[in-house]
């Protein structure tokens, strides 16, 4: 039974043994019933639901009659057993009810817009707008409380490791998670700004320097990027550094953490997690966070094509580029149309077209049969693994492209072929990344993870010769395709962190005025240190079995970046901009 203030209980309680007790009873109105001249309602609060009773003889029975959804009641009554064959056993307490004999209704409630007492589909900017009803509904109370259990479990399991939980400030200077900052105007420091942390990166190294040895923290960030549907602007990581550590000591802790986890709260027993290297993450999967609830791994099947005539996979050949295939079980039973919409989907992915083969029991059918020899056809077949009643796809392109659309295509047939269990849990480490891509934006190389990691052993020579070649100390952690979060060993050289900057072309200005409190920690002593991050949202997303992070999140901004509850963000009165030196350059129609 829940502990609830002296003297009342909860609603998800009594059972048959408290008949004859005197109770009282406080929550909201889930349902009413009038029936066979009693009134029934259904009481719920954060406990549960229990069944109480209106007799017309009672002088409560006339105010009950016009209770609604979502009223708020205090009873007190005496718990009795349900008459023989009105049991409910889909409740804990459905084996009795109250009989009250005495009602005071607490507050009033609106007709809500949608119904609380049910998990049915409701447009989700409704669900946001009245967020306080969508959270009494159960899905959102069985998350909400999913997720402390989550956070609760990795809390104890730092504590149990040695790890101190330290906060560092929200107001700070810009750390570079590659994303923009948000910024705060300070109103005492006339034209400075504070920068919302995207990670406490800096600050978590520094602990290193002070001393601390192991420092974890559940940790807010704050990232201004173009939204997702699994990306909020704000979200919550737990955040892990430590002192004279290898990556393998990394790995191993927050390994143990996840299994817990997963343990304490799931009651599921994990198996010890794969270990990729990047490049076999992509030559096999196509992606760098590969779902491997499922097989379906990729090949490249370009050597069989050596000389063709089919203009497609001749070009792309000759320019150095791969034809990549996927097995797709069962789908030599596709129809052409359906294949086209493969296509279709292929397109969207980035791809310039898609060629199909059909192992069906009568015969091999292709989009491209006059150009594919038997020799071939059969080639294809066996590296992709393919079984008569499977189809192969084909995708030709730069190597990077056609390895990249044939991992979304394999998670799209994944879903298609149900593959992708939801209950399944798939971990893995990605290993060995390069140190540098090219930045979408600005086409420029950028750190793959952030400008604190070290490079591989053995790798600083290429920083002069062939800098995208450089792999780094760094690891992502997977779960079911989705990348749980990075991390790395850091560079604790002072001279190799300036080293790094210039490599990416900060003047040795802007190394000072951006990070020059930093490189001078570095110059006292710093350990050699290493650490991660976890994104909670989408562990306690995956571990609830949803889809989208709003919906373990309490207040999530929705897709356009927009609290429609709170309807922030809004503008602000001019005095407001005045104290902070500011001026809205927006016309005053909001146009831009
Ligand atoms: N600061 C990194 C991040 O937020 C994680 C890490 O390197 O520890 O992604």
């Amino acid at each position: 039974m829940n502990v609830m203030e002296k003297g009342r209980t909860g609603c998800g309680a009594l059972r048959a043994a408290d008949e004859g007790s005197v109770v009282e009873l406080c929550g909201w109105v889930n349902r009413r019933r009038d029936h066979g001249g009693l009134i029934f309602v259904d009481l719920r609060d954060n406990d549960g639901v229990t069944q109480v009773v209106f007799d017309p003889q009672h002088p409560s029975f006339q105010a009950a009659e016009h209770l609604r959804h979502e009223d708020v009641l205090r009873v007190r009554g005496t718990v009795r057993r349900r008459p023989a064959g009105t049991e409910n056993p889909k409740l804990a307490t459905g084996e009795i009810e109250v009989g009250v004999d005495e009602l005071e209704i607490l507050n009033r409630a609106q007709v809500p817009p949608f119904a609380v007492n049910s998990d049915d589909p409701v447009d989700e900017n409704l669900r946001l707008e009245y967020r306080y009803l969508d959270l009494r509904r159960s899905r959102m109370q069985r998350n909400l409380r999913l997720r402390h259990r989550i956070v609760k479990a990795m809390r104890d399991y730092f504590d149990s490791r040695d790890f101190v939980e330290i906060e560092t400030p929200m107001l700070m200077k810009s750390t570079p998670e590659g994303a923009r900052d948000y910024l705060v105007p300070s109103r005492l420091h006339p034209g400075s700004f504070y920068a919302l942390p995207q990670s406490p990166q800096m600050l978590k190294q520094i602990l290193m320097i002070a001393g601390f040895g192991r420092y974890m923290q559940i940790a807010r960030c704050m990232r201004d990027e173009d939204l997702r549907a699994d990306r909020q602007p704000e979200f919550t990581q737990v955040d892990v550094e430590m002192s004279f550590c290898t990556q393998d000591d990394v790995l191993e802790i927050m390994e143990s953490g996840m299994r817990y986890v997963w343990k304490a709260v799931l009651g599921v027993e994990l198996p010890p997690f794969a270990r990729l290297t990047y490049d076999e993450a992509i030559a096999r999967y196509g992606v760098d966070k590969p779902d491997l609830r499922f097989g379906l791994e990729l090949s490249d099947v370009g050597a069989h094509f050596a000389g063709t005539e089919f203009g497609v996979f001749a070009s792309v050949l000759g320019a150095g580029g791969s034809i990549v295939a996927l097995r797709y079980p069962g789908g030599a039973s596709l129809s052409r149309r359906d294949f086209d919409a493969l296509t279709e989907t292929a397109k969207q992915f980035g791809a310039k077209g898609m060629v199909w083969v059909a192992y069906a029991a009568d015969g091999v059918k292709s989009s491209a049969s006059k150009f594919l020899s038997e020799a071939q056809l059969a080639a294809v077949r066996a590296a992709a693994n393919a079984e008569e009643g499977d189809a192969v796809l084909l995708f030709a392109d730069a190597r990077e492209l056609a390895y990249g659309v044939a991992g979304k295509m394999r998670n799209e047939v994944g879903d298609r072929c149900s593959l992708r269990d939801p209950r399944a849990f798939a971990f893995c480490w990605v290993l060995g990344f390069p140190y540098l891509e090219l930045d979408e934006e600005t086409g420029k190389p950028a750190p793959a993870h952030h400008p604190f990691t070290a490079p591989a052993e053995g790798q600083w020579e290429l920083m002069e010769s062939d800098p995208m070649q450089m792999r780094a100390q760094h690891y992502d952690m997977v779960l079911n395709g989705y990348e749980l979060g990075s991390g790395s060993i850091r560079i604790h050289k002072p001279e190799q962190q300036r080293k790094i900057f210039e490599m990416l072309g900060l003047s040795p200005a802007d190394v000072e005025h951006r990070f020059g409190f930093f490189v001078r920690a570095l110059e006292y002593g710093a350990p050699p240190h290493g650490g991660m991050a976890l994104g909670i949202d989408r562990i306690a997303m995956l571990a609830c079995g949803e889809e989208n992070i709003r919906e373990v999140i309490a207040f999530p901004k929705n897709q356009v970046g927009r609290d429609l509850m709170m309807e922030a963000p809004s503008t602000v009165p001019e005095q407001l901009l005045r104290d902070l030196y500011l001026r809205s350059t927006v016309p005053a129609d909001g146009s831009r």
